[in-house]
C-alpha cells in the first residue's frame, strides 16, 4: 500500500533548453552553476544517507514488485502535470508527493531512491528531450528530495520506529519541508538564468508552498488510510484527485492572471511614448516574454511607400523577412485580419527560408484604422510545450492590438512633427524650423568677417489680395512670392515662411550695408507685380533686419528685435527698418501706452471732434463726421491711427467705438434740440464689424437719446467689409436694418470689386482723400474722382469728397458732380461746444429741423447766397 505524496519539481526545460542554445557568457555561467549545484546536491544526498542505516530498512516492508508499482507511480506523477509559466519559464507541478508518502511507510530508501530516479527521468527523456544539464539538476533533485524527505521522517519517528499516529505526523512533516527545501533550491536555479527575478520567483515559490500543504495534508491522510485499512487506500485517492484539480485550476486563474498584468504592463510601456523606435525597441522583449518565445521580431510600414521602415527584434535574427508591405509571399499575413499560427512547412512553401529550429510560429498583423501599418513574428516558444496553441494566438493578437494603437500613434506624432517642419503651402520651413536653424547658425564660432544676418518680410495688407480674390489666388500670389524670394536669395541664405504674409530669411553677410542692400534687392523682386489669372496685383512689402555676430546672440532675441523692426516700418511706411534701440524702446513705450490707454477708456477720457459735411448742391451743412481724440495727459495729443492700432491689438476697440458712438449721438440729440438736422457719422474699426454685440449696442445708444437711427451713419473701410466676408456682411445688414446709414469709408485704397460693392448695404461712397488733394492738378486723379463718382451713382451712393483743402478743389467736386465734401478747406474737426459755435458762424447754411426752418427761412437763403458766392 502506498501514500499518496502530490509535490512539484521544476520541469524547466524551458529556461534550461534555452540556455543550452543560447552561446551568452552569462547563460553559460548559469549553466555552470547548475552543474556545481546538482553535484553539491548529490554529495549532501549521500552524507545525508550515510547517518542512519535504519533509513534502508522500510517501516512496514513490502516484496520486490513494489519497486515496480513505485517506479510507475512516479512515471504517473510526472504524466499528470501542470504548469505555471511565467516570462519564458514554466515551473511545473507534479503528483510526486503521492508516491512519496506511501514509500516513506513502505519502501527502504535505496528502493525509494531508484523508483523515484527511474520514474522521474523515463518521463522526463521520453516526454520532454530536456538538454543534459537539465536532465542531471532534475535528477540529482530527485535523489536529494528523497534522501531528505527519508532522513527528516526517521529523525521523527525515532530509534523504536513509532507508533499510532507518530509515523502519520512523521510523513506530513517530512513532505512538507522537503517541499520547502525544494521551493528554494528550484527558486534558486531560476533566478540564475532570469537574473533579477529572484523577487518575483520567490512568490511564485510561496503560493507553491501553500499548495504543496494542502497536497502533503492530502497525500498524508490517504497514507494514514493505508495503514489502517489498507483496502480502503483507494478512498484516500478521491480527495487526491479532487485536490489536484483545484490546484490545477487556481494555477490556470493564476497564469491568466499573471499574463493579463504583463499585457498591461505592455501597454502601459507603449502608450507612454511616441516613437516607433521606443516603442519598438521597447516592446520588443516584454513581447517575447509575454508569448515565452526565444524569437521576436516587429516590423513597421511607411505609411506611405509601405517599406519597412523600422525593423526590431530579439534573439536570433530571422531570415526572409519583407522589406516592404507588397512582399507578395508577406502580403496575407499583414493583410489577415488577426494573428495566424502558422507551421514552418508552410513558410517553406512560400519560399521564406525563416530558419527557426522547430515548433510553430506566430504571425500577427499590426493595424490601426483597419491599415496595416507592421507585422509581429515569434517563434520558438519556450515554457512547457514548445509550440503555441491558441490561447498564445489571443495573446498574440491583444499584444499587436495595443502595439498598432501605439504605433500609429506615433506615426502620426512624427508626421505632424514632419509638418511642423515645413510650411505646407510653399514648402519652405517652418518657424519651428528656422528658429533652430538660426540656433544652429549662431552657435558656430565666431567669425570676424561674416555676420549672421536676421530679415523679416512682411506683405502689407495681404488680407486685402484674400478678402477681394479669394484665399486661393492669395494662395497662390504667395507660392509665386516665395519661389522670386528663393531664387534672389539663392544660395546666400535659407527662406522660412513664419506667419501668413510674413517670411524670414536668414543670411550671411559680411556687414549692414551689404544686408541693407540685400533687402531692397528682394523687395524689388517681390513687388513686382503678380499675374495669376489674368489679373494683375502687386503686393507691397515692409522689412525689418538685423545682424549679429556668431555666438554674440540668441536666435529668438533676434527674431524679435527683427519683428519690431518690421512692425515699425509697416507702422511707418518706411519700407526697410533696420532695428536700432529706439526700435526696442518703442516697443516698450507702446506696452506703456496701452496701460494708459486703458486707464483713459475706464474714465472715459477720450473726446470725440466733429468735422462738418457741406452738401455740394445746396451748400448747406448737412452732417459731420466724429473723430475721436485722445489727450494724453504727459504726451499731449496722440494720432488716433497710433492708439486705434494699440486698441485693436489689445482687444480694446470695441469699448473705444461704444465711447465714440455713445458721445456721437448725444450730440446728434444736442444738435435735435438746437434745430439742427445733422447726420453724425462714426468710424468702424475692421473687427467692430466681427461683433456679434455691436447692433445691439447701437440701438441702445440710439433709443436711450431718443435719435432716430437714419441720423448715425458708420464708415466702413473696404477692408473691414472684405476681411471675413459673410460674417461682416451679416453686421453690415443687419445695421442697415436697425436704418443706420452705412459709408464705405476710403474708397481707391482696396481691392473692391464692382460686384461685390453692388452686394452691400451701403448708402454713401468716400472717395480717399489722397486722390482729392491733387484732382484739380493731376489730370490723372482727377479720372479717378470722376470715375468713382459715376460708378457710386450708378450704384444709387452718394459720394463724399474727403480732405477738401481749398476752395478750388470744393468748387471742382460740384462740377464733377460730387454730393458731399469735407476737409481742413471748410473746417477742421472741432470739439463739440465750438462746433456748435462754428454751425452759427461760418457762413454756411445749416439743415434745419422742419420747425426750425419755418422759423429762419429767411436766415437760411442768406446763408445759401453766401455759399453760392464762394462756388
Ligand atoms: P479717416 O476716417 O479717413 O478720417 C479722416 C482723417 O482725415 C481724420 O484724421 C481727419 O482729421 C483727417 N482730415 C480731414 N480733413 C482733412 C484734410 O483736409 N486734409 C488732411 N490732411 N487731413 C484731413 P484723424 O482724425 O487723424 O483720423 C485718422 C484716422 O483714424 C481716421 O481716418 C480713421 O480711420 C481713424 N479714426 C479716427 N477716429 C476714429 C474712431 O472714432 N474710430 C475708429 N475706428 N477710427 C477712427
Ligand atoms: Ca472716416
Ligand atoms: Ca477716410
Amino acid at each position: 500500500m502506498v501514500e499518496p505524496r502530490v509535490g512539484w519539481l521544476p520541469l524547466d526545460e524551458c529556461w534550461l533548453g534555452l540556455t543550452m542554445k543560447q552561446s551568452l557568457w552569462g547563460a553559460r555561467t548559469a549553466s555552470n552553476k547548475v552543474v556545481v549545484m546538482s553535484a553539491t546536491l548529490l554529495v549532501v544526498s549521500l552524507l545525508l544517507s550515510m547517518t542512519d542505516e535504519d533509513l534502508s530498512v522500510a517501516l512496514h516492508p513490502s516484496g520486490w514488485w513494489t519497486l515496480v508499482i513505485f517506479t510507475l507511480a512516479f512515471a504517473v506523477a510526472h504524466l499528470f502535470v501542470f504548469h505555471v509559466e511565467y516570462r519564458r519559464e514554466a515551473i511545473t507541478y507534479t503528483m510526486t508527493e503521492l508516491p512519496m508518502a506511501f514509500a516513506l511507510l513502505y519502501c527502504g530508501l535505496g528502493k525509494a531512491i531508484v523508483a523515484r530516479v527511474v520514474g522521474g527521468v523515463l518521463v522526463l527523456v521520453v516526454k520532454h528531450r530536456p538538454g543534459m544539464v537539465k536532465l542531471l539538476f532534475n535528477g540529482s533533485l530527485f535523489v536529494f528530495e528523497t534522501v531528505l524527505c527519508y532522513a527528516i521522517f526517521h529523525v521523527l519517528i525515532g530509534e523504536e520506529r513509532g507508533n499510532g499516529v507518530q509515523p502519520i505526523v512523521g510523513v506530513l512533516i517530512a513532505l512538507l519541508v522537503t517541499a520547502a527545501v525544494d521551493a528554494f533550491l528550484v527558486s534558486t536555479v531560476i533566478s540564475f538564468f532570469e537574473p533579477g527575478q529572484w523577487r518575483r520567483a520567490r512568490t511564485e515559490m510561496a503560493s507553491m508552498a501553500v499548495v504543496s500543504t494542502v497536497s502533503g495534508i492530502a497525500a498524508t491522510l490517504a497514507a494514514a488510510l493505508s495503514l489502517a485499512w489498507p483496502h480502503l487506500t483507494i478512498l484516500g485517492l478521491v480527495p487526491i484527485a479532487a485536490v489536484w484539480n483545484l490546484e490545477r485550476n487556481h494555477g490556470r486563474t493564476a497564469q491568466r492572471l499573471r499574463d493579463f498584468e504583463a499585457l498591461h504592463q505592455l501597454s502601459r510601456s507603449v502608450s507612454s511614448s511616441l516613437h516607433t523606435e521606443e516603442i519598438a525597441s521597447g516592446s520588443i522583449s516584454e513581447i517575447r516574454n509575454l508569448l515565452r518565445s526565444e524569437r521576436a521580431a516587429i516590423l513597421l510600414f511607411d505609411p506611405t511607400s509601405g517599406a519597412v521602415s523600422l525593423a526590431a527584434s530579439t534573439g536570433e535574427a530571422f531570415e526572409g523577412l519583407p522589406t516592404t508591405v507588397h512582399d507578395p509571399r508577406w502580403r496575407a499575413f499583414a493583410a489577415a485580419p488577426e494573428a495566424l499560427l502558422i507551421e514552418l512547412s508552410v513558410f517553406q512553401t512560400l519560399g521564406i527560408p525563416l530558419a527557426t529550429s522547430g515548433g510553430n510560429v506566430i504571425v500577427a498583423p499590426i493595424s490601426a484604422d483597419d491599415v496595416a501599418i507592421g507585422l509581429m513574428l515569434v517563434a520558438e516558444r519556450g515554457g512547457s510545450t514548445g509550440r503555441y496553441d491558441a490561447g498564445d494566438v489571443l495573446r498574440a493578437d491583444a499584444i499587436a492590438d495595443r502595439l498598432g494603437l501605439a504605433l500609429r500613434n506615433a506615426q502620426l506624432h512624427a508626421q505632424i512633427e514632419q509638418e511642423a517642419w515645413r510650411d505646407a503651402l510653399t514648402g519652405v520651413p517652418s518657424r519651428t524650423a528656422i528658429e533652430r536653424i538660426l540656433d544652429d547658425e549662431l552657435d558656430g564660432s565666431p567669425d570676424d568677417h561674416q555676420l549672421v544676418g536676421v530679415m523679416l518680410i512682411g506683405l502689407d495688407r495681404f488680407r486685402d489680395v484674400n478678402a477681394a480674390f479669394g484665399h486661393q489666388f492669395g494662395d497662390r500670389v504667395l507660392v509665386e512670392f516665395t519661389a522670386r524670394l528663393l531664387k534672389a536669395v539663392d544660395n546666400r541664405g535659407v527662406v522660412g515662411r513664419v506667419a501668413g504674409d510674413e517670411f524670414v530669411v536668414v543670411y550671411e553677410v559680411a556687414d549692414s550695408e551689404e544686408s541693407t542692400a540685400l533687402a531692397h534687392d528682394l523687395a524689388l523682386v517681390v513687388q513686382m507685380p503678380y499675374h495669376i489669372d489674368g489679373v494683375d496685383v502687386s503686393v507691397a512689402v515692409s522689412i525689418g533686419l538685423l545682424e549679429a555676430t556668431r555666438g554674440a546672440a540668441e536666435g529668438p532675441v533676434l527674431l524679435r528685435q527683427a519683428n519690431q523692426a518690421l512692425e515699425w516700418a509697416k507702422r511707418h511706411h518706411d519700407g526697410v527698418v533696420r532695428f536700432r534701440a529706439e526700435i526696442e524702446g518703442d516697443a516698450a513705450e507702446r506696452l506703456l501706452l496701452l496701460a494708459d490707454l486703458r486707464v483713459a477708456l475706464d474714465h472715459r477720457e477720450l473726446d470725440v471732434h466733429f468735422q462738418p459735411k457741406v452738401d455740394l448742391v445746396t451748400g448747406a451743412v448737412v452732417g459731420a463726421e466724429a473723430l475721436v481724440r485722445w489727450e494724453h495727459p504727459t504726451r499731449g495729443s496722440i494720432p488716433p491711427l497710433d492708439f486705434i492700432e494699440l486698441a485693436e491689438a489689445a482687444g480694446l476697440i470695441g469699448a473705444l467705438t461704444d465711447q465714440v458712438i455713445t458721445k456721437s449721438v448725444a450730440a446728434i440729440r444736442l444738435c435735435n434740440d438746437l434745430g439742427y438736422q445733422l447726420k453724425v457719422a462714426v468710424n468702424l474699426s475692421t473687427l467692430d464689424l466681427l461683433d456679434e454685440g455691436l447692433v445691439d449696442r447701437v440701438r441702445r445708444a440710439l433709443r436711450t437719446e431718443g435719435v432716430p437711427a437714419d441720423q448715425l451713419t458708420l464708415e466702413i473701410t473696404e477692408t473691414a467689409l472684405l476681411a471675413d466676408g459673410p460674417k461682416a456682411l451679416l453686421t453690415a445688414t443687419a445695421l442697415q436694418r436697425l436704418g443706420v446709414q452705412l459709408s464705405i469709408d476710403d474708397f481707391g485704397t482696396g481691392f473692391s470689386s464692382l460686384s461685390y460693392l453692388r452686394m452691400l448695404p451701403a448708402h454713401e461712397l468716400k472717395i480717399d482723400r489722397s486722390f482729392i488733394t491733387n484732382v484739380v492738378t493731376e489730370d490723372r486723379d482727377e479720372v479717378i474722382v470722376r470715375s468713382t463718382i459715376d460708378l457710386g451713382h450708378t450704384l444709387g451712393l452718394r459720394v463724399t469728397a474727403e480732405g477738401v483743402e481749398d476752395d478750388a478743389t470744393l468748387v471742382h467736386l460740384a462740377g464733377l458732380g460730387c454730393d458731399l465734401a469735407q476737409g481742413f478747406g471748410i473746417s477742421r474737426p472741432l470739439p463739440f461746444n465750438r462746433f456748435i459755435a462754428w454751425l452759427a458762424n461760418s457762413g454756411f447754411p445749416v439743415a434745419r429741423n422742419e420747425w426750425a426752418i419755418d422759423r429762419d427761412a429767411a436766415a437760411m437763403a442768406t446763408q445759401r447766397e453766401a455759399f453760392l458766392k464762394i462756388r
